[in-house]
């Protein structure tokens, strides 16, 4: 077998198996300790009924001769991407500009088809890892250029070391730091993207969680459809993880790229669960939108209330507010590792190292707002008990 010689590039991130090793090596020998995962980017608050009933009236007619449906166009079913078009952007876009797929971090690998085989692809360094990962995959780690992002600069964009770039991935508001850029910050992105002809992957698979007047779509900047895909997803939003349900918009001013993804979305794909996409049709209506935020403002206060303990604490925190993560250094502790033990031996508390999501997440640590209240209220005991 000829092995695809990027596999060698692209190390299996340990990030997560050595958390758990560590958990379980201090769960043996800690037999009574009652920890608490702040660690999670993963929702934990129900479905709201109104939408599992709309998935259990969709299953019941596929059983009938009448209600029975297979294969669905690759590009999503019609009404969803009307609805994602109207609801979601203000008709900013066209539904025949929105795909739907199976969530997000899928569309993240499949868009790596989309661009040549040299293209160099920039990713903010830290960020989410599957940017990062299937550009390794696929096309190797000369192909990756690291955009800096850095606490004490504001997390302000790298244009310097974006020069290098062909494709751009962008998140906001951001895993893990939280931050989320503004209008300006994005209308130089964009007037940059547009003077060196680069594409912008803008990722706003939390946009729901904005709250304040910034933009929760790259589109609200213009001429960004001549530049910027977007990725969307209702697993945050919508609580959606598990379901499985996302979208990339290809606007048509990309006219070429947006005939190639269509190619792309149907040779790689076949449609997503044609259940789960009645499923976020019905999020998407007035009563589903009040469940949506309903679960957002809930994940927002478990935020706030862990952001206070730690600002009571002394510690610098960023993010929180319009987004369900907190990034946060402890004056005096520079390893990320080191602020996992002291967390996990100290407070009974799981987190996640910064370094985990790449090089200048050292020293830092993300602490999720996705668990629940009460875990939230006792997480927030024992660090302000510190
Ligand atoms: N994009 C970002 C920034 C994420 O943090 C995540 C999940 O954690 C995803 C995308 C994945 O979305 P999906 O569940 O739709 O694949």
């Amino acid at each position: 077998m000829k092995r695809s010689p990027y596999f060698q590039d692209a190390p299996v991130n340990y990030l997560f198996q050595e958390m758990i090793e560590k958990r379980k090596a201090f769960q043996k020998n800690n037999k009574t300790a009652s920890l608490i995962s702040l660690g999670i980017g993963d929702t934990t608050q129900p479905l709201p009924p109104f939408v599992s009933q709309t998935m259990k009236d969709y299953a019941t007619k596929l059983s009938t001769k009448e209600g029975y449906s297979g294969y669905g166009d690759e590009e999503g079913c019609k009404p969803l991407r009307e609805k994602i078009a109207s609801a979601v952007y203000k008709d900013l876009v066209f539904s025949d500009e929105i795909f739907i797929s199976d969530g997000a971090k899928c569309d993240i690998g499949r868009l790596q088809v989309l661009f040549s085989k040299d293209a160099k692809i920039g990713i903010e360094n830290p960020s989410y890892p599957p940017y990062k990962e299937s550009t390794l995959l696929y096309r190797g780690k000369e192909h990756l250029i690291e955009l800096n992002l850095h606490e004490d600069t504001d997390f302000a964009f790298d244009f310097k070391q974006a020069e290098y770039a062909d494709i751009i991935f962008i998140c906001s508001p951001h895993n893990p730091t939280g931050h989320v850029r503004h209008k300006k910050e994005l209308e130089e992105i964009v007037s940059f993207a547009q003077k060196q002809n680069k594409i912008i992957i803008f990722d706003s698979a939390y946009s729901f969680f904005i709250q304040d007047d910034l933009p929760r779509s790259i589109y609200e900047i213009p001429h960004a459809k001549e530049v910027a895909i977007e990725l969307g997803s209702f697993s945050k939003i919508a609580g959606f993880s598990g379901l499985r349900l996302g979208w990339t918009v290809v606007p048509k001013e990309l006219s070429q790229i947006h005939k190639d993804w269509k190619r792309i979305t149907s040779t790689f794909f076949n449609g997503a669960s044609s259940i789960v996409q009645q499923a976020g049709l019905a999020a998407l209506q007035p009563e589903g939108l009040k469940e949506v935020d309903r679960s957002i403002q809930y994940y927002l206060k478990n935020t706030r209330i862990l952001k206070e303990a730690c600002t009571n604490q002394g510690w610098k925190v960023r993010g929180g507010k319009n987004s369900p993560y907190l990034w946060v250094h402890i004056p005096g502790k520079d390893s990320s590792w080191e602020l996992f033990n002291h967390f996990l031996e100290k407070m009974h508390l799981i987190i996640t190292p910064g370094v985990g999501f790449g090089s200048n997440g050292e020293g830092y640590i993300r602490i999720s707002g996705f668990g629940q209240r009460e875990d939230v209220l006792e997480a927030a005991q024992r660090i302000q008990s510190q």
